[in-house]
């Protein structure tokens, strides 16, 4: 891959990642991007007399895409999550104490919760109004959770920072009394509607600070949301890449609710997945044996070695930033990869020109999840885990290599094209 294509492909997925600090904005421009190249919106609620050819459908903050001509040879899928651990906005947010006007948050996800201290912080989502929903996003720093000074926490470089989600993440918003209705209008405002159109909303904070290329030799990227918008934006480029008359059919969804146990209505474990592939298919007697040809790819961050907790890591199974994608096993099936599913990754990373490392996690720490099992599940489609190595996973600002993204987008891509 040529220094041009690994710059322009870098260029694009952090203008992806800044512009959408939603999954609701995630799938937003997933769809103008697939619009722009041919494929077309079906909406759920219509019947779809015919499938065939380059589509795709959202349900809330998901999105399933495809290219798709005959299920001679099963579906080649690539999952991903669209949603990512932050601070949301409360359904009566207007608070306030000590003459600041302030903002309820709930905690969404495994959230590293210091990491939202002391940041520049913006709000953007959507708000529901009789006429749909409507999304918006403010990038001005209007919001920050200030840290408590160590003159009044003497204790804290020793004891450590202790977080109460209630009481000490409230960010400030203003100075003044509550205004009962504040929130409502701001985010009105900023949808481009009248307060009293706006009926409810889903609404969250992000750091505003743009990704960054770091290290000393350019070798890192820093930005928030690299779990899981790279393997988002990865895959989509993969499923744009492919023919559009693809055999085995290329398959891609992107899924909302991972970091919350994606048992919602358009999570992983929902129907989105096998309904959609049913319609694909054209009915339930051509599903099932093209199911049975199918495989899936689910990419999601992948845990790098810390090089200042190298303890906290399996020994045998080092996992290092720009050496290739990351594929998960765990035997107690947290992570959905057999050997089946590893090996054809792994040929697939072959046929990409790119490495591949394999993960697993200490016996003697409980080992996090992903959508891959609940993809399994779903659909009895042989899966496999992957994902790129990163640090600092669920801070608001994460890291990884700068060459790891399209690696994986190459080697999904791969993936995409095999035969079973
Ligand atoms: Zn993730």
């Amino acid at each position: 891959m040529t220094e041009d294509a690994q710059n322009d492909f870098i260029e694009g997925l952090a203008a992806g990642i800044d512009a959408c600090p939603t999954p609701f904005h995630v799938v937003d421009r997933a769809a103008a991007a697939l619009e722009a190249v041919g494929f077309a919106q079906m909406n759920e609620a219509d019947s779809w007399p015919d499938a065939a050819g380059s589509r795709f459908v959202r349900r809330g903050g998901s999105l399933v895409a495809w290219r798709h001509r005959s299920c001679d040879q099963g579906f080649r899928i690539i999952g991903a999550h669209t949603d990512s651990p932050n601070l949301r906005v409360t359904p009566q947010p207007d608070t306030g104490a000590a003459r600041y006007r302030q903002l309820g948050v709930e905690v969404y996800g495994g959230v590293l919760l210091n990491s939202w201290l002391d940041r520049d912080l913006g709000v953007a989502g959507r708000v529901a109004t009789p006429s749909g929903p409507r999304l918006f996003c403010i990038d001005r720093a209007v919001l920050r959770v200030p840290q408590l000074a160590i003159h009044l926490d003497r204790d804290v470089n020793q004891n450590g920072l202790l977080l109460n989600p209630q009481t000490h993440l409230t960010p400030v918003w203003g100075l003044g009394l509550r205004t009962p209705g504040e929130f409502a209008a701001v985010a009105a405002e900023a949808a481009g509607v009248r307060a009293e159109e706006v009926l409810a909303w889903d609404a969250m904070l992000h750091d505003l600070a743009p990704p960054a290329i770091g290290g000393i030799d350019g070798e890192f990227l820093f930005a928030p949301r690299i779990d899981n918008q790279v393997s988002c934006w990865a895959g989509l480029q993969a499923l744009i890449d492919a023919p559009a008359d693809a055999i085995p059919s290329a398959v891609l969804c992107l899924f909302d609710h991972e970091e919350v146990g994606s048992t919602s209505a358009q999570g992983a474990s929902s129907t989105l997945l096998p309904t959609v592939l049913e319609r694909i298919a054209g009915g339930r007697e051509a599903l099932h044996p093209a199911l049975a040809r199918s495989l899936c790819a689910s990419a999601d961050g992948a845990h790098a070695t810390h090089p200042n907790y190298p303890e906290r890591h399996e020994p045998d199974h080092p996992i290092a930033l720009g050496e290739g994608p990351v594929i998960k096993r765990n035997a107690n099936l947290r992570y959905a990869t057999d050997a089946v599913g590893e090996a054809a990754f792994a040929a697939a990373c072959e046929r990409a020109g790119v490495g591949h490392q394999v993960y697993v996690h200490r016996s003697d720490m409980p080992c996090g999840s992903t959508i891959g099992p609940f993809a399994a599940a779903t659909t009895g489609v042989t899966t496999v885990d992957v994902g790129i190595p990163q640090l600092s996973m669920h801070s608001a600002r994460e890291m990884c290599g700068v060459h790891d993204p399209l690696d994986l987008a190459l080697a999904l891509s791969a993936f995409l094209s095999a035969a079973a």
